[in-house]
């Protein structure tokens, strides 16, 4: 059994953060563990309320973890503020943890800032240096390196320049392209295509997070980037295809066991 991570914020209508991670853990054959960074009050139409964990109590839970168990890999997804993105990062580098996949999640789809706009400096010098991989949407890329992406020209562009920032993969992730969904994975050498159609749906709650939970379990079950990332495409789009209509606004994706 692998053991699998996720650093990452609770969604109390289990559709994307931690909820949604532990699901693609299991989903992926892997045992799944969690450290909380904030707590939010939200469902299928907003985000209401976030109550974010002490930095003292992310690197307790961190150091729970570490120094009993192995893991396999580590996704790390809604960090929220300065003080704890700098205590993840001090904890990674004190374990020497290096399988670490990095959702750098921003603005929930209702809107809601998830990261406090001052932190992204934070994400930017000390955890996307860490990441394994790092998984940002278009908008996120955009905001990370001030490119405005209109192709895939652009994207390219974006990747080169979240890979100088330290990042050993980028992966930009076109499903907010008009139309298709393709993807571009860049590991410094080379530029990889995933191409993708748009699904009809509008249920897509808690996507980028299961993305990248399951490149994280497909990392830690010894798969290559190229691989992690292709059967993590795979997976999410049958989890968009099997969305749910539930709650009155977003549905989220759906896990199969
Ligand atoms: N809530 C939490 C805790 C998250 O980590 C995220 C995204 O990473 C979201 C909400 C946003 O989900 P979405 O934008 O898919 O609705």
């Amino acid at each position: 059994m692998k053991n699998l991570l996720t650093i990452a914020g609770s969604d109390s209508s289990g559709g994307a953060g931690i909820q949604a991670d532990l699901k693609t853990f299991s989903a992926h054959g892997t045992f799944g563990m969690s450290v909380i960074t904030a707590v939010t009050a939200q469902n299928t139409q907003g985000v209401f309320a976030v109550e974010n964990i002490s930095p003292d109590v992310v690197g307790a839970q961190i150091d729970a973890i570490f120094t009993d168990i192995e893991v396999d890999a580590v996704k790390v997804g809604m960090v929220s503020q300065t003080e704890i993105i700098k205590i993840i990062a001090e904890k990674l580098k004190k374990y020497k943890f290096k399988k670490v996949v990095i959702d750098p999640v921003m603005i929930s789809k209702s809107g809601y800032h998830l990261l406090e706009p001052e932190a992204k400096k934070a994400l930017i010098e000390e955890l996307v240096p860490l990441a394994y991989v790092v998984t940002p949407n278009i908008p996120e890329a955009e905001e990370l390196t001030g490119i405005k992406i209109d192709k895939f020209d652009d994207m390219e562009k974006a990747a080169i320049s979240i890979k100088s920032m330290g990042a050993q993969n980028v992966l930009i992730k076109g499903g907010h392209l008009e139309t298709e969904a393709t993807d571009i994975l860049y590991d410094g050498e080379k530029f990889h295509y995933l191409k993708g159609e748009k699904i009809p749906t509008k249920n897509t709650h808690g996507t980028g997070c299961t993305l990248s939970s399951a490149i994280a379990a497909n990392i830690g079950r010894g798969l290559s980037v190229i691989d992690a990332v292709k059967g993590s495409k795979e997976y999410i789009i049958v989890a968009i295809e099997n969305a749910l209509q539930i709650g009155k606004g977003v549905g989220p994706t759906h896990h199969f066991y």
